[in-house]
């Protein structure tokens, strides 16, 4: 039995004064929801959610991670880094990393590998744009971005993480995929796993996003191969993300 999993994304928004009232409130709203929960905030609030969250049921990461381990690397921020200030996740992949700053599945590969082995647990994010689903490539692309961290990792690494499903035509759009939608691209996922470990594949969580919010969560939910929700706009107002925390329940 797959425990549900609820992240959410702040991506690049926040302020110590706004995230100290989200935070305190999700914190001591969080125990006994009965999934897992993760948050994932910009560098430098990390410091803020360790201090706020430490000991809570809500656990912490940053959005994005370097793929070298140290060295003169400007600008970047490294997984040991993470670690010193209580990540425990990192996402790796996001499609604004891939779509606005040109992350290569290759990228991505090495960047989860790193992570990995520093001790901190990747988020793989995956996910077609509008274009590639109406020309039908939606298996495809989707396949060819895991099987980029398949290839490096192997499966039994992969089985270590976990993976989210975000179709880019509805991130932050509005636009949510219908169940339906969804549950077929999961089930293709964990079938596109299985051809190299079965076992991995029924034990991989595999949370969606895309305009998840309160009134669409638990439907979503309910498909049998969607184990939870990576939560952007939705992430940033309390009262929406514990609702959603509680519908995966
Ligand atoms: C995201 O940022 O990963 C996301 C899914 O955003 P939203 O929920 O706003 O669509």
């Amino acid at each position: 039995m797959r425990k549900k999993l609820v992240a959410g994304n702040w991506k690049m928004h926040g302020n110590l004064q706004q995230n100290e009232a989200l935070l305190e409130k999700v914190r001591s709203e969080a125990t006994g929801l009965g999934c897992e929960i993760i948050i994932f905030a910009p560098y430098p609030y990390l410091p803020q959610l360790q201090s706020i969250l430490s000991g809570s049921a809500v656990a912490w990461g940053a959005q994005s991670v370097s793929e070298h381990s140290a060295g003169a690397f400007t600008g970047e921020v490294s997984a040991s880094m993470l670690l010193e200030f209580g990540c425990r996740y990192v996402l790796v992949g996001h499609s604004e990393r891939r779509n606005l700053f040109g992350e290569t599945d290759e990228e991505v590969a090495a960047k989860f590998e790193v992570a990995q082995q520093a001790g901190l647990i990747p988020v793989l994010c995956v996910g077609e744009t509008l274009a590639e689903r109406e020309l039908g490539a939606t298996a495809e692309v989707v396949s060819r971005q895991i099987s980029a961290v398949l290839n490096r990792v192997g499966a039994e690494a992969l089985g270590l993480s976990v993976l989210a499903y975000e179709p880019v035509w509805a991130i932050g759009t509005g636009v949510t995929a219908s169940p339906q939608q969804a549950q077929e691209v999961h089930a293709a996922i964990r079938a596109r796993v299985s051809l190299q470990s079965v076992s991995v594949a029924k034990g991989l969580r595999i949370l969606y996003g895309g305009s998840v919010k309160p009134q669409n969560a638990e439907e979503l939910f309910a498909q049998s191969d969607i184990d939870g929700g990576l939560i952007g706009g939705a992430a940033l107002v309390a009262d929406d993300f514990l609702a959603i925390c509680r519908l995966a329940n």
